[in-house]
This record gives structure tokens, sequence and C-alpha cells, in this order.
């Protein structure tokens, strides 16, 4: 992990937020090659689920709504992790976590966490384990009492419900359809941890996937097989480095009948990327006895009238963009020297060109690669200048943020019109013609 982080900061893909200020824990700030490789993943994701898709739908809502949905959704009461604190030292740490168990049975909890010392302090000191509310407040309006308190959405799926008689309106939807919602989320970690895996402010990717309860096991094993698909595939990440997590009772959230997480290996272990989550009627059903809008779904051919089950896909954006940076880190010898290099899939990598002419002080070689980068730069966008150091520095910086080619312009290029192409992965360079270079 130390290896990730120190790469994001020096190469400008995530820093701390606030970092003049010492930082703020649980938020970070992605930088100019984190937001490109941020925006490639999230363009993939509407790409694989809502443009690839006739039935499924994009909505963008607000992230502070009405406070009844959070009491509908079950999230004001049962939004909880459970927290242990420390009577000598006054740390708090997540229970479940410390203990070692999946579990949040408060009980159980007690039990493994009896001979226990605290990680702060290093004393047997620790109080029995109590729940703990993750939702963020905030106040509306200039009075701040009781009655105007509202809560930042701790996901995105919240509004997907409540829009669910707009969208299948408006879209004239037959069910099974989707509605699918990119978007910021904020919980209150009671230990944010782990760089961005485990934060307070995060982004979410989700698809709410509304069915006809008969078709429940179906539709679960399709969106299961969607996300492995999508994370192999889609995000390029090695089978090797994932695998399945189903849910136990005791897992498993308020909302949800079946559960099963694809885990990544990260470096503090396997651990949730994503999940699929069987939620049966529990939103709608939710919504439309605390709304008291009618929310059931008339089926013309069997004249029946039900509640929609819902099947979720869920995505952590800062999760995968980590797992697609640690499933990319290489380490290799070139010339007896080691070199670091993010082997990121093309359609991923924050930077897809590097331009640069073999020597800085001959204009004619600078005015030619001037040429040729904005020639790239308006078909690709994300094209690099680098005219910086001497060719091997300029390779081994493009390497590190895994740009996948490298265009050198020199001599020959004056010539006769042809540039030199460096593959990043087989370090191999091949000379092509610069026509080449736009009809790839
Ligand atoms: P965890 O068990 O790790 O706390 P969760 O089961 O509460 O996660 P969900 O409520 O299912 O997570 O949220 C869906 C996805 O959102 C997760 O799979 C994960 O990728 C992401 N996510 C959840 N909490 C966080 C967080 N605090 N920081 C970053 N990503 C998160």
């Amino acid at each position: 992990m130390e290896d990730i982080v120190s790469l994001c900061k020096r190469r400008g893909f995530v820093f701390q937020a606030s970092e003049i200020y010492g930082g703020l824990a649980g938020f970070y700030d992605y930088g100019p090659l984190g937001v490109e490789l941020l925006n490639n993943i999230k363009q993939e994701w509407w790409q694989a689920m809502v443009h690839e898709h006739e039935n499924i739908f994009g909505v963008d809502g607000a992230i502070i709504q009405n406070p009844k949905l959070w009491e509908a959704s079950g999230h004001i009461a049962g939004f909880t992790d459970p927290l242990v604190d420390c009577k000598n030292c006054g740390a708090r740490h997540r229970a479940d976590h410390l203990a070692g168990t999946d579990s949040t049975d408060l009980l159980e909890l007690k039990k493994l966490l009896t001979d226990k010392a605290c990680p702060s302090c290093g004393k047997k000191a620790l109080m029995e384990p109590r729940k703990y509310n993750m939702m963020m407040k905030t106040w509306i309006g200039p009075v701040e009492d009781d009655s105007s308190i509202a809560y930042l959405r701790p996901e995105t799926a919240g509004s997907i419900f409540t829009n669910y008689e707009n969208v299948r309106e408006t879209m004239r939807a037959k069910l099974p359809f989707g509605i699918a919602q990119i978007g910021k989320a904020f919980r209150n970690e009671i230990s944010p941890r782990d760089f961005i895996f485990r934060v307070r402010e995060l982004e979410q990717m989700e698809m709410q996937y509304f069915i006809n309860p008969k078709d429940e096991k179906e539709s679960y094993e399709r969106w299961r097989e969607f996300a492995w698909t999508f994370v192999t595939e889609r995000m390029g990440i090695n089978e090797e480095n994932i695998q399945w997590h189903e849910h136990g009772p005791e897992e498993r959230a308020h909302y949800a009948a079946a559960a099963h997480d694809i885990y990544f290996k990260f470096p503090q272990g396997f651990k949730e990327l994503m999940g699929t989550h069987d939620r049966t009627d529990f939103d709608l059903g939710n919504h439309q006895r605390v709304s008291g809008k009618d929310l059931q779904y008339y089926e013309e051919e069997t004249k029946q009238k039900f509640i929609p089950y819902v099947i979720e896909s869920s995505m952590g954006l800062g999760r995968i963009f980590l797992a697609v940076l640690i499933n990319a880190y290489c380490e290799d010898e070139q010339k007896g020297e080691k070199r670091i290099f993010l082997k990121l899939p093309e359609h991923l990598a924050s930077v897809k060109y590097a331009v640069s002419p073999l020597l800085k002080n001959k204009p004619e070689l600078v005015d030619k690669a001037r040429e040729v980068y904005k020639m790239l730069k308006e078909k690709y966008g994300a094209v690099m200048w680098d005219d910086n150091g001497n060719i091997g520095k300029r390779y081994r910086r493009q390497d590190e943020i895994g740009t996948p080619n490298c265009v050198v312009i020199d001599f020959e290029t004056l010539e006769n019109n042809t540039v030199t192409i460096r593959d990043r992965d087989t370090t191999e360079q091949k000379r092509v013609s610069i026509d080449e270079l736009t009809n790839r």
C-alpha cells in the first residue's frame, strides 16, 4: 500500500484533502491524473450498464433528500456499525474489525473482545461494544433544531427508489428495468483507513434492477455474472486477485435477503470491492408504506398488481480505482535498473500518448513534435507533452503513470515523416508513419 500511496501522491493521482492544513481523516482529493482514471472508470461503467442495455436508465439525484426517505429505508434506525470505546485513552474502534469477524452481533463481539487490548494504548480497557449510526447530518435553513435536520445520503440507491415511478412513467418502462446512478455518498465511518479504501466521502456506482418476484433467483445470478465480467473484462482485473464472498445472516445489511460481494486482494487482505444484493420488496414496500403512494406495478398480461423486487449492483468508485491501480502495479528490471510501471488497460489509462522531441534544444525537432502532439491531442485528448530530461527518464516517468504509448520525434522524422512509438509493457520501439498514429 505504501508504494501505491507514494505513487499516487508523487504522480498526481490522489492527494490528502486540505493537505496544507494537515488533512482531514477519511477525505481525499483526486489530482490531474486521478480524475482522468476516475472518469474513464465511470465512463466504462456507464457504457456497460446504461448504454449497452436497452432497459437501464440513468438518473442523477440530489445528495440531500427529504429525511423521510431515510426513515423509510431504515437508515436512520439501522445504518449502524458496531463501535467499541477504550476507557483508558478514549480511542474508538470498529468492534468487528478489532475482533477479526464479519459478524456485527453485539453479544458475539463482546465475547470475542474480552481479552483484547486497545490497539491505540495497548491497555485491556475496552468497554462493551455498541451500535453507532453512520449517517452524516446537516441542518437546512437558518435554524439548527430537530425540525431542520437533514442527512447527506449514505448511498445513492435512495433517490433511485423514490424515482422508480417517475422513471417507469416517463420512459414507459416495463419490468424488468433498471435505474443507474453515479454519485457521492457520505458515511461517518468510525475509523477511516487504508488510504481511499475506507473513507467518509465516497462515490458509488449503483444500479437497481426492478423485477417480477418470480424472476428473483435468475436475475440475481445474472447480475452476479455481470459483476464478475465487469471487474475482469472491463476493468482488466486478474481473476486470481478476486474472489466471491457470500454474506452470512449476521453480516447481511438490514435490507438484503441475499448478498454476494466480490472481494479484491488489497494489500491489507481480501476485502470488499463491490456487492450484488437481493433487496426483495424491502425498499419499494417501505416507501409505499411511509409515503402513502401506490408503488405497485400492474402487469398487463396477468392483470396482477405487486411490489417489484430489486436486485442491486453496487460498487465504490474509490475502491475500484484502488483495485485497478494495485492490479496494474508492476516492477521489473530494465538495463540493470528497477522500473515501476502501471500495466493499465489502454481505455483506462489517464494518458494515452506521451509525445517528445528527441532533443529539446533543436527547434526543428520541437516544431515537428508540437505538430504531432497537437494532432494526437485533437484526436485522443489525454495526450501529454514531455520534453524534460533525457529520453530514458521520460519513459520511466510515463511508465509510472501507465501511459501505454510514447512517441518520439527524431531526425529521421524530418526526412520521412515517421516516428518511434514505444510500448509500455514490452519497452519495444517500432517505427511508424505519422498518419498511422491517428488511424490506430
Ligand atoms: P464495508 O463492509 O466495507 O463497510 P458495505 O458493505 O457497508 O462496505 P455497501 O453498503 O454495500 O458497503 O456499499 C456498496 C459499495 O460502496 C461497497 O462495495 C464499497 O465498494 C463502497 N463503500 C462502502 N463504504 C465505503 C467507504 N467507507 N469508503 C469507500 N467505499 C465504500
